[in-house]
């Protein structure tokens, strides 16, 4: 007889993990016991020698698909005679550390479940286990029971209650176990409101109906992604012009028929987390309107058995859009879902289980091979961040593609993805969840960590909060963010690329050069600033920035003669930028990329207003000749003593102009440009060499989110010596800035604490 105490850290809590142990206990004959504590799992098991091995392998090598295992230890322990094995019930005393479970795909087993008509959970829509089903959105308070859920209006029937107190049934604990005897029902209604029986899901899709589907976090708007017209009809009602729908494919195999696939995202598709993955489309024969200006589509596949009603035989690939009217938040309740989905849906499929925490669609590209997230939410919120050790911040992002961050100890609790914060509504649901975050993970924030940008909601709001404010340079928090995310905590280069972040000098900075951590940076290097005419409206229109472009390197006359040819731009709307740049009437100075990339976009003709936040951008992205070969266009870097390095596009834009002139092809200019942005990049590095400690650069700035840019200067940065650094667990665009607020905060509260005085 032999004993052994298993210590297992990571993500070992609300995912089946305690059972698990329990039956391959049971398995093994092995006794003792197992119990969950602040740290994770510990194990006392006793038994043969071949009986342990067999039980320890079994456990390392299947454990539940949502546990991550981080660390483990196997220690020697005296056998103490048990005989038998027991969940122990979680300790108390200390801290409990709280860890909310992010909802989790079906599983492969609850599929089985649903799809087999013997089963007594045939097609029943809000089947799960302890490997599946909702977490985070149906969380009404902690610790995780049944009672502080929305499920707590369906007492369980004898059957349901019996598996949950069954160690040995997946569903031992499962706190929203359910089946149609006593779980939440769906029901089909009109625009009206009246129940319909007499027709299938499918069916009304199939007739090129809308209908509004109430899912996980939130409710989507779907029709059949196949039919023109109901695509078409779908664009107007939600009055989206041209930003791209997401898809669900019945199954892996429609993926594969119109998109190609990677073994990586095929995993990352049918991972418990499910996201919406961006692939390369293969068919043209998809609506044009599905995605217009883009060769990719958003795609993922059913992630709870609702999802599968919808599908059947003829139909496999539905649009699933989020359920909102352009820039609203996702709609997740009933009563605002029929009030304001009503112009948009045919029908509803509703249900009674109520969401209670928003929770929008994961989106995640993969680039170069490693996974970059667009947008964090569902399937991922609110795991933390592993950061170091730090005091409990708040940390309020920014006001666009908007996420806070709370910490605790060694944790960064991201917020999901919660939308822009000029729309009034998503404010409102964006400081409702800072609340109950705040709750839900029993954190006191001892300071608030806001954005630099005087004009941006977060801050306001976070200075109202009567706590401790510090405000972060807007690319420092890009950096910082970067680095975290790399568990990298030692000074380096950032290079940031984004749209828009307000400057320690008033500018509006956007491509930035900063060298530092999360104690401080140094700017090193930026591109040279340019007036942004109109102020927020060049970013709306892309065409300003062109105009200003041109005048600010070749004057009025240049811009006339570069534009003469040009259909897409007005001759009266270039007269009035001009005159807006000469008087200097609403210019402020920027030193922007994401206006650089609309600059060039607008004057290839690509984009001249956008629809959606980055369109300009993405859509010369996708333009570009991946084939093209060669180098960029010429560039300059100027700098006066003890003032940062300048980034010079002069020549680049007389390139430029000239090749336009020799009638070469919008699709090369693009890509040479992507490579010019490339080379200025890693040539900006190599001037700073000798101020840098250390060969890491830490790439981030929405820009960054740019396949093809990446792609390009990935490879030149290593070629040259460099380690970049990439975004991961969080998204390098804004969505990513509370977590390097929120690094950088507990660092400067920290000094506060310590010294006495401000930082
Ligand atoms: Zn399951
Ligand atoms: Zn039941
Ligand atoms: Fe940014």
């Amino acid at each position: 007889m032999e004993a052994k105490r298993i210590e297992i850290k990571g993500v070992v809590q609300g995912v089946g993990f305690r059972p698990f142990v329990y039956s391959n206990a049971h398995n093994n004959n092995i006794k003792g016991w197992v119990l969950n504590n602040s740290q994770g799992v510990i194990i006392h098991a006793e038994g043969s020698k071949k009986n342990i091995d067999a039980f320890i392998f079994a456990l390392f090598n299947n454990p539940p698909r949502s546990s991550i295992i981080k660390e483990k230890a196997i220690l020697e322990e005296k056998a103490e005679g048990y005989q038998e094995f027991t969940i122990v019930e979680s300790r108390g005393g200390g801290e409990q550390e709280v860890l909310i479970s992010p909802d989790l795909a079906l599983c492969p087993k609850c599929y089985e479940d649903v799809t087999r008509g013997e089963n007594r959970r045939y097609k029943y829509p809000f089947t799960n286990c302890t490997n599946c089903g909702p977490r985070f959105t149906i969380i009404k308070g902690v610790p995780y029971d049944r009672p502080k859920t929305t499920m707590a209006g369906f007492p369980m029937c004898s059957m349901c209650e019996e598996e949950y107190h069954n160690p040995l049934n997946r569903r031992f604990h499962a706190q929203p176990n359910a089946c149609p005897e006593c779980g939440p029902q769906i029901k089909l209604c009109d625009g009206k409101g009246k129940a319909i029986f007499d027709v299938t899901l499918p069916e009304l899709l199939l007739k090129g109906h809308i209908l509004a589907v109430k899912g996980l976090g939130g409710y989507h708007l779907v029709c059949d992604a196949k039919n023109v017209q109901a695509v078409n009809r779908m664009r107007q009602n939600k009055k989206r012009e041209a930003k791209p729908f997401a898809v669900m494919a019945k199954n892996i195999e429609i993926v594969q028929k119109y998109c190609y696939v990677t073994s990586k995202e095929a995993e990352l598709l049918d991972s418990p987390q499910a996201p919406i993955v961006i692939l390369p489309r293969k068919s043209h024969k998809l609506p044009l309107s599905l995605a217009p200006g883009v060769e990719t589509l958003g795609v993922m596949l059913p992630y709870t058995p609702l999802h599968l009603l919808l599908f059947s035989g003829e139909l496999e690939l539905l649009v699933m859009t989020s359920g909102n009217i352009s820039n609203n938040p996702l709609i997740y309740q009933d009563g605002t879902a029929l009030l304001e989905l009503h112009d948009s849906a045919d029908y509803y499929l509703l249900h009674n289980r109520e969401i209670y925490n928003r929770c929008d669609d994961s989106v995640i590209r993969v680039i170069n091979g490693q996974t970059q997230i667009y947008r964090r939410a569902r399937g991922y919120v609110p795991l933390p961040v592993e950061i170091p050790e730090q005091i409990a911040v708040l940390a309020c992002g920014g006001d666009l593609k908007s996420t806070f961050c709370l910490t605790k100890g060694t944790k960064a609790f991201l917020s999901q993805h919660m939308g822009d914060l000029d729309n009034y509504n998503n404010y409102k649901e964006y400081t409702l969840t800072a609340e109950r975050m705040q709750e839900y993970l029993s954190i006191k924030p001892q300071a608030v960590i806001v954005d630099l940008h005087p004009e941006y909601n977060s801050q306001k709001w976070g200075c109202e909060l009567k706590k401790p404010v510090i405000k972060v340079q807007h690319h420092h928090a890009h950096l910082a963010s970067c680095l975290a995310d790399n568990n990298h905590a030692e000074k380096a280069l950032g290079v940031i690329c984004d749209g828009t972040g307000y400057g320690t000098d008033g500018n509006i900075w956007g491509m930035e050069f900063l060298l530092g951590d999360f104690n401080g940076f140094e700017r090193l290097a930026h591109l040279e600033y340019v007036p942004l005419p109109g102020g927020e409206a060049a970013v709306k229109e892309p065409f300003r920035m062109t105009v200003s472009y041109l005048y600010q390197y070749f004057g009025q006359a240049g811009v006339w003669q570069a534009t003469e040819n040009l259909q897409s731009l007005k001759k009266e709307e270039i007269a009035i930028i001009i005159q807006q740049l000469e008087a200097g009437f609403n210019c402020p100075l920027t030193s922007s990329c994401g206006r650089l990339f609309d600059a060039v976009s607008a004057l290839l003709g690509i984009c001249t207003k956008v629809n959606y936040e980055g369109q300009a951008a993405i859509e010369m992205e996708e333009l570009a000749d991946r084939s093209f070969q060669g180098k960029g266009y010429d560039f300059e870097l100027e700098q006066k003593e003890l003032s940062p390095i300048l980034i010079s596009t002069g020549r680049m834009w007389k390139g430029i102009l000239k090749e336009i002139s020799q009638g070469i092809k919008e699709e090369k200019i693009a890509a040479k440009f992507h490579l010019t942005v490339a080379e200025m990049i890693v040539t900006t590095c190599q001037a700073l060499e000798n101020l840098l400690p250390s060969r890491k650069v830490a790439l981030s700035g929405g820009v960054m989110q740019n396949k093809l840019l990446v792609e390009i200067l990935v490879p030149m940065l290593k070629e040259k010596g460099f380690e970049p650094l990439l975004h991961n667990q969080v998204p390098a665009n804004d969505g990513g800035l509370s977590l390097g607020q929120a690094v950088i905060g507990g660092r400067l509260a920290n000094v506060c604490s310590s010294s006495g005085k401000g930082a």
